[in-house]
């Protein structure tokens, strides 16, 4: 039941930094460890998390194979400089090898992806030949090995093709069907129960009463946490009712692994998340030293854990993505995906105002001498979800930084990279 003194607003503590939050949650919370088998095919394998080492099984490609189309010729056959004339013994089809051998003076019509015959041992591409009926001329000479795909090149059998915690891609995927395996073990999706709590919040298609509004969040939250190896349940939303949140949160940290909830995170007197939290859990950190997303914090109920995301929706986004998401995927088993940042120039004054490290939303873009430029939106305020909407980056400032002028370098995070 006790909260954390030293990240505690009520102390005149600094707020633990976004680092020092992270590097919490990431030794708080314990990966999952069941695992299932799904098949490579479905949907169900994409963006799951790999719970062994996956070897390889054969060597990729299994064969000596040509990458052109061609002739698969004896390299020593070949003079330099000068034309030989080869004997054309039979063709070797992708599928079909030529079961024969390629002695002196012959070759074998080939195409890609074609067995390298015996006794061959380079391919000349058929632009490169001069081809009559039954013979074809050279020029060479052609080194052993030219356009031969060697067996093994891209992996050996036996070697490590993809590790464990890696988050299947579509390309990771075709990389398992190539090496002949239908199924494969993965770990669990993480159960994680999606709470909204405020008596304002409806939901679209209700008529909004006096005072009320839409319930965006939950919305956006989930639409943020979809490709994450998640199955998220709806808990719809709570009142600002101390009763009612403690029951809620108590039922759904019975069958969930992971709360969510969004608003109620702050100090004011409705916002009932952290005293329920005290009261029927634990606080393990609450603020920090961030903006927008200044009130997250992290708790459990039990083997529950609690991820307490602010309110006002840019608020909400950033901590989740900052916070929450690096979370889910520590519980997931995932290896660590830190957010792709890269340097661009100013191209207006940027105002900062706190000593928070801050995630303004900003505008980039590719100037054609290939320098990536941004700008900061119009509307920084947390509950302006239009201003974010326009934006295609956060501008990420650290806590140090007192403002920008035009020409210097910010550090941006382009939102497709995190997804
Ligand atoms: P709170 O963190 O509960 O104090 O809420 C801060 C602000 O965010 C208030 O203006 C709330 O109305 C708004 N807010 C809280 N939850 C949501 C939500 N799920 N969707 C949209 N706005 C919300
Ligand atoms: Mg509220």
């Amino acid at each position: 039941m006790s909260s954390n003194a030293a990240c505690d607003p009520a102390g005149s503590d600094p707020l633990l930094t976004l680092d020092q939050a992270q590097e919490r949650l990431q030794a708080h919370l314990a990966p999952l460890t069941e695992t299932e088998r799904v098949g490579v095919r479905g949907r169900e394998a994409l963006g799951r998390v790999l719970a062994q080492d996956l070897v390889a099984p054969i060597a990729s490609p299994p064969f000596d194979n040509s990458a052109m189309d061609g002739y698969a010729v004896r390299s020593e056959d070949t003079v330099s400089p000068g034309v030989t004339r080869l004997a054309v013994i039979g063709t070797a089809w992708a599928g079909r090898p030529y079961a024969g051998t390629v002695g002196p003076g012959e070759c074998v019509r080939i195409f890609t992806g074609a067995v390298i015959p015996m006794g061959a041992d380079a391919v000349v591409i058929q632009e490169a030949v001069a081809a009559g009926r039954d013979a074809i001329e050279v020029a060479g000479p052609i080194p052993s090995g030219a356009w031969v795909r060697a067996a093994g090149r891209d992996l050996a059998a036996g070697q490590c093709a993809l590790p464990a915690g890696k988050r299947l891609s579509a390309i990771d995927l075709g990389l398992i069907a190539s090496m002949g395996i239908p199924r494969l073990a993965v770990l669990r999706r993480v159960r994680v129960g999606l709470l909204s709590t405020g008596d304002e919040l409806t939901p679209p298609g209700a008529a909004l009463q006096p005072g009320a509004i839409y319930d965006s969040n939950r919305v956006a939250i989930s639409a943020l946490l979809q490709p994450l190896p998640v199955v998220l349940s709806d808990l719809g939303v709570c009142p600002d009712d101390p009763e009612t949140l403690r029951r809620t949160l108590h039922e759904a940290s019975t069958w969930n692994d992971v709360i969510l909830t969004i608003g109620g995170a702050s100090v004011g007197d409705a916002d009932h998340v952290v005293p329920t939290l005290r009261e029927i859990g634990r606080i393990n950190f609450w603020k920090i030293a961030m903006k927008p997303g200044k009130p997250f914090l992290h708790g459990r109920i039990g083997g529950c854990h609690v991820f307490g995301l602010p309110g006002n929706p840019a608020s909400a986004l950033v901590a989740c993505q900052q916070l929450v998401r690096p979370g889910l995927l520590r519980l997931a088993g995932a290896l660590p995906e830190p957010p792709l940042r890269l340097p661009a120039v100013c191209v207006k004054a940027l105002r900062k105002s706190t000593d928070r490290m801050e995630f303004q939303r900003g505008i980039y873009r590719l100037e054609p001498d290939g320098t990536l430029t941004v700008a900061a939106v119009g509307g920084q305020d947390a509950d302006r979800l239009a201003a974010f909407s326009a934006a295609n980056c956060f501008i990420v400032l650290p806590a140090e930084n007192r403002g920008t002028g035009v020409g210097d370098r910010v550090l941006i995070e382009p939102f497709t990279s995190t997804g």
